[in-house]
């Protein structure tokens, strides 16, 4: 199914329709993705790594070919993609730029999340109505005027992990909240037009703290309190310009909800795979560290001169590992947001986090893997192998799914039923 891109210049489907069964919708989203990756992204991708920028053009383009708008629900006027059709576009970007998918992912969950997601959960028709209503603001300022939205929840503390109250928090007050907080690693901070914040609601400034009150608000990049802050010099990632967020007495009204009241909370516990997002940057780097490898040893790499390295079989091995690697990469991915859906099985949700652990290690794993097998000039910063690798090193680091919690969490879960303990 791969050989196609060697036999011409256009790259070959990460998921071959046919092979994968996707539906003409996926087939058609993933192919503006992959079109756009090959023309302009692959080629904008080394300037935002050197430069560590924001890839600007990349998403103006989404923005004309709708794809900033992808998981808008049609009524709304955006592309309608749900889960699964999200995750296999993304992962077309992340093939290409690593940093824009990833981006990228944090403007799609405030879409995604307030909108087929919470569509497939029940909650009073009342809260439903208010939130058609809301959303519908979000969604005509991504539409009609290119607006980015932002996904800001690490504070660097247990909450990102899931385990604590966010710490930033939002009083309540006539008509709005008063947002208070720090996030870190705030992906798009000074880019983007707005940021979804998950703050701990308080009805007095004194309450406890519970993680049932979680808000997820949309605060306005140009509200008052509201400051960028530190130096963005990372080793991989580097276009997602992920500085630190500082909200400050920041006011929002009400219309800032990107989730009702109390539902974030239940999304989370009822929609995990909704975690997996940010998992299809790393597909698409797997994906990439293996073009290379076979374009490299086949002496084809552009830029490189045209030496063949394929008639060796310490390569030929490598490669073949390398293929066996990212088949198990695939279709474990590939199940794993099949099954995406309200309230999984266990064992479906032993296999998301199989599945995530899976994406992130391997990504880096294959990445290692093309450079040691094709050698010393694969690695030089003219190419673009050493920036899938340092991309790569960045997935296993994500919360609340980081690669340390999955193992964490797929121990547990396979060797305690719910509510078991050995006391
Ligand atoms: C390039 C990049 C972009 C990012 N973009 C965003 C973004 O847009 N929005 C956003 O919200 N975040 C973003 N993040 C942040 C990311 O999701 C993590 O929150 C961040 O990397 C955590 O930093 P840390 O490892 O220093 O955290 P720490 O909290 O110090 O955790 C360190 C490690 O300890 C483990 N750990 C943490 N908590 C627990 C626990 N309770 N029990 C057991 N083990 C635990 C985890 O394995 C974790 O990796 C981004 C990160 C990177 C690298």
């Amino acid at each position: 199914m791969k050989q196609d891109h060697i036999a011409t210049d256009r790259d070959a489907p990460i998921f071959d329709p046919d092979t994968w069964n996707l539906t003409g919708r996926q087939v058609a989203l993933a192919t503006i993705a992959r079109d756009m990756g090959q023309d302009k992204m692959h080629i904008r991708a080394e300037k935002y790594d050197r430069d560590a920028t924001f890839p600007t053009e990349n998403f103006r383009d989404f923005a004309q070919n709708g794809l900033l708008g992808i998981a808008i629900p049609r009524e709304y006027g955006g592309l309608g993609a749900d889960f699964k059709t999200y995750m296999l576009t993304a992962a077309e970007i992340g093939r290409y730029c690593g940093a824009t998918a990833l981006a990228f992912n944090m403007h799609v969950c405030s879409c995604l999340w307030s909108g087929v997601l919470l569509d497939t959960l029940d909650y009073d028709t009342g809260q439903k109505q208010e939130h058609a209503r809301k959303r519908a603001v979000h969604y005509a300022r991504i539409l009609e005027h290119g607006k980015i939205y932002a996904q800001p929840f690490s504070e660097g503390g247990a909450a990102a992990a899931g385990k604590k109250a966010f710490a930033t928090t939002a009083l309540r007050t006539g008509g709005g909240w008063v947002v208070n907080g720090r996030k870190i690693f705030a992906s798009l901070s000074g880019h983007a037009d707005f940021y979804g914040a998950l703050c701990t609601e308080l009805d007095a400034p004194d309450a406890r703290m519970h993680r049932a009150n979680t808000m997820y608000l949309a605060i306005p990049a140009d509200a008052d309190g509201v400051d960028v802050e530190g130096a963005w010099d990372p080793l991989g990632m580097r276009g997602t310009v992920s500085r630190t967020l500082i909200f400050r007495d920041v006011f929002v009204p009400d219309s800032a909800q990107l989730m009702p009241r109390g539902i974030y909370f239940q999304a989370a516990r009822r929609w995990p795979h909704m975690f997996m997002t940010l998992t299809p940057a790393y597909v698409g780097l797997a994906q990439a560290a293996y073009d290379f490898t076979v374009r490299y040893l086949r002496g084809e790499m552009p830029g490189t001169p045209p030496v063949k390295r394929r008639m060796y079989a310490t390569k030929q091995i490598a490669v073949a590992q390398m293929r066996v690697m990212l088949e198990q990469t695939m279709a474990l991915w590939f199940q794993a947001i099949s099954e995406a859906r309200p309230n999984p099985s266990q064992d479906s949700l032993l296999r998301a986090w199989a599945a995530q652990y899976t994406v992130m290690e391997n990504a880096n794993e294959l990445a290692r893997t093309a450079i040691r097998t094709c050698g010393g000039q694969s690695m030089l910063r003219s190419l673009h192998l050493e920036r899938i690798y340092r991309d790569s090193r960045c997935g296993s680091l994500m919360l609340p799914w980081t690669a340390e919690l999955c193992l964490d969490m797929l121990g547990r879960g396979t060797l305690y039923r719910p509510g078991e303990t050995d006391d």
